[in-house]
Formats: C-alpha cells, sequence, structure tokens
C-alpha cells in the first residue's frame, strides 16, 4: 500500500476542495478593472463587513496587500516599526525600502508580540535628524513567532498608544482567522483598531489565491491605485474570489480541526529523544529544536519516510497543519514522529 505524501510544509500547498472549485466554476464575473466583476466586489464586501472596515481590496498575494498598505500609511523618508521577525521585513524582499521608501525600527519582542512598553521608546520625537515614526505593524498570528497569538485586549493599548502619537497601525492578518479561533476574539471587533488590515486567503482558509486589504474607503481608494501601478489590477478575478468566499464559508470553523492536529504533532515530539524542546503550540504551527546542526538530517529523515517539512535554523524545524491533512494522516505523522 501507498502511504500518502504528509506535506507538513506550509499551510500554503493546499490544493481546492471539489465544493471550492465547483464555486469558482459558478462564479458570476466581469472586468474587474472596470468595477464589473460582482464576485470580487461580494468578497471585498463580505470581509469589510466582517471586520467593521468600510472596504476591501482584493489582490494576488499578501506580499502585496501588506506592501499597498504600507505605502498607503507612510511617506518617503518616514519610519515603519515592526518586529524583527515580521514577514513584512524579512519575507518581502525589502519591499518597505523599495516601494516606500522607508526606513524599517526593528523590535524584539516575545515570540514576535510586541507591547507598547517596547514600542513608545522607539517613536522618533520630532528633531531634524530623524525619520519620521509613522507606521506600527503588527502580524497575527506570528509566523515566526511559531504561531503565537495577539488577543485584542494586548492591542487595544498598542492602538492606544499610536493613536496619541499619530502612528497609523497595520495588521498582517495572513494568520487572523488562527488567532480569532484560538483567542476566541470576533473579528467584528477588530476595525476599530486598524487603519490597515492584511487578511490571506491562501493559507489555513484554502483558497489556491488571494489576498484582501481592509480599510477606509479613502484608504482603499489610494490602494486601489497602488494596485494599479503595481500590475495588480486584474480581470476576471471572480473566479478566484469564488474561492476566497466559499473559504470564508466553509473553511474558518473548521480551523481548531488544525490547532488539535498541531498539537498531537507537538506532543509526539515532545515524547522524542531527538527533540531538544518544542515551542508551545498556539495554532497551526509547530517549531522544534534539535541538536545543533541536525536539523536538516532530520528532516531529511524524516522526507525519506513520506513527510515533508522545512527547518527554520540550523537546530529548529517548522511543521505546519492544514486542511489536507486528515486525521488518519496526523495519526500517520505521529507514528513516523515517534519511531523515527
Ligand atoms: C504568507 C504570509 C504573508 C503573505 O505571503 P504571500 O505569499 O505573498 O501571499 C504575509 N505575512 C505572513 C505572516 C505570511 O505568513
Amino acid at each position: 500500500m501507498n502511504n500518502p505524501i504528509l506535506d507538513f510544509r506550509s499551510d500554503t500547498v493546499t490544493k481546492p476542495t471539489p465544493g471550492m472549485l465547483e464555486a469558482m466554476m459558478m462564479a458570476k464575473v466581469g472586468d474587474d478593472v472596470f468595477g464589473e466583476d460582482e464576485t470580487v466586489i461580494a468578497l471585498e464586501r463580505k470581509l469589510a463587513a466582517t471586520f467593521n472596515m468600510e472596504a476591501g481590496l482584493f489582490c494576488p498575494s499578501g506580499t502585496m496587500t501588506n506592501q499597498i498598505g504600507i505605502k498607503c500609511f507612510t511617506q518617503p523618508m518616514d519610519e515603519v516599526i515592526c518586529d524583527q521577525t515580521a514577514h513584512v521585513y524579512r519575507y518581502e524582499i525589502g519591499g518597505i525600502a523599495y516601494h516606500s521608501a522607508a526606513s524599517v525600527r526593528l523590535l524584539y519582542g516575545e515570540r514576535g508580540i510586541l507591547t507598547p512598553e517596547l514600542i513608545e521608546p522607539e517613536i522618533n520625537e520630532d528633531n531634524i535628524h530623524y525619520p519620521n515614526s509613522s507606521l506600527v505593524v503588527l502580524e497575527n498570528t506570528v509566523n515566526k513567532g511559531g504561531g503565537s497569538c495577539y488577543t485584542l485586549a494586548q492591542i487595544a493599548p498598542i492602538h492606544h498608544l499610536c493613536n496619541i502619537k499619530g502612528l497609523k497601525l497595520h495588521l498582517d492578518g495572513a494568520r487572523i482567522f488562527n488567532a480569532l479561533v484560538a483567542t476566541g476574539d470576533k473579528a467584528i471587533d477588530y476595525g476599530q483598531y486598524f487603519d490597515g488590515i492584511s487578511v490571506c486567503l491562501s493559507k489555513g482558509l484554502g483558497a489556491p489565491v488571494g489576498s484582501v486589504l481592509l480599510g477606509s474607503k479613502e484608504t482603499i481608494k489610494k490602494a486601489r491605485k497602488i494596485r494599479k501601478a503595481f500590475g495588480g489590477g486584474m480581470r476576471q478575478a471572480g473566479f478566484l474570489a469564488a474561492a476566497g468566499i466559499y473559504a470564508l464559508d466553509h473553511h474558518v470553523v473548521r480551523l481548531k480541526e488544525d490547532h488539535d492536529h498541531a498539537k498531537a504533532l507537538a506532543e509526539a515530539l515532545a515524547k522524542s529523544k531527538y527533540v531538544k524542546s518544542v515551542m508551545r503550540v498556539e495554532t497551526n504551527i509547530v517549531v522544534f529544536e534539535v541538536g545543533t546542526g541536525q536539523a536538516q538530517k532530520i528532516v531529511h529523515h524524516f522526507k525519506e519516510k513520506g513527510l515533508l517539512c522545512n527547518t527554520t535554523s540550523a537546530n529548529t524545524i517548522r511543521l505546519v497543519t492544514h486542511l489536507n491533512l486528515t486525521p488518519a494522516m496526523i495519526d500517520r505523522a505521529i507514528e513516523i514522529i515517534l519511531h523515527l
């Protein structure tokens, strides 16, 4: 019997389900650059309403929604404040410098989680030598933090600080629904705290393509123009937006299953001799530590047994759960972990 490949490399590897493909094929579409794709418009309105924001903009990737958001909220020579693990800083190819001509102030949060106490001293005072601190970017969940998450109770005082200091606040919510499921916070309560929110449909939600930037009507009007300049104006994109709508309707409630799977994997890892430590699992990401220089070798041994995952450093490995991993596949993965 052939065992299926167990792909834990990322929650981006999912393939559309039959129901999602059906929804895509049935989509009513039009030219979205002309503002005539009713399915794209429906997705943008649906997500905006979900987060209590005024408007949304459908983009091909989360990198694009983040970078457009940052460009909307900064001027050249401004400074963006974020954690040193932030996707917008580490994994978007220096886009903040390239697209927005802004500098970045890096903070060192616990598992990527920032606090007002960390942020406040790093906001520049008005001085001819200093860049203007204009934007704080939070990530929820924190990818490099091993899927750690903010509660709204932690976000509210950061918003308050930004508000009194005149800074904008942007959320890289690539995995915001994982955070909502884990914390029990409500999406509808988010809008009041953020000037911009980027939501990925192609991570845990399982759509093939797409992210949405949320903001005020004015922000999204500006963002729409920047998207065109980035070459991100799409035509009959409703086929893709339909996958996003389907994902929001069907794949949010099941995220808890991914989190439970991640916890089960972490328990198995904690029992394994080759594992030195396992980061506390909060959502769908498991990061664990092995002996110095051993990570690559262990990933290779896993691969020989049909379990795919990636190193995150010379002695850390990451597993990510998602909707294409069934309970039976998790059981099989646990066996592989326990008997490596
Ligand atoms: C995946 C991801 C993004 C967006 O990535 P794209 O591949 O461009 O869609 C942004 N932020 C975080 C934290 C991510 O994990």
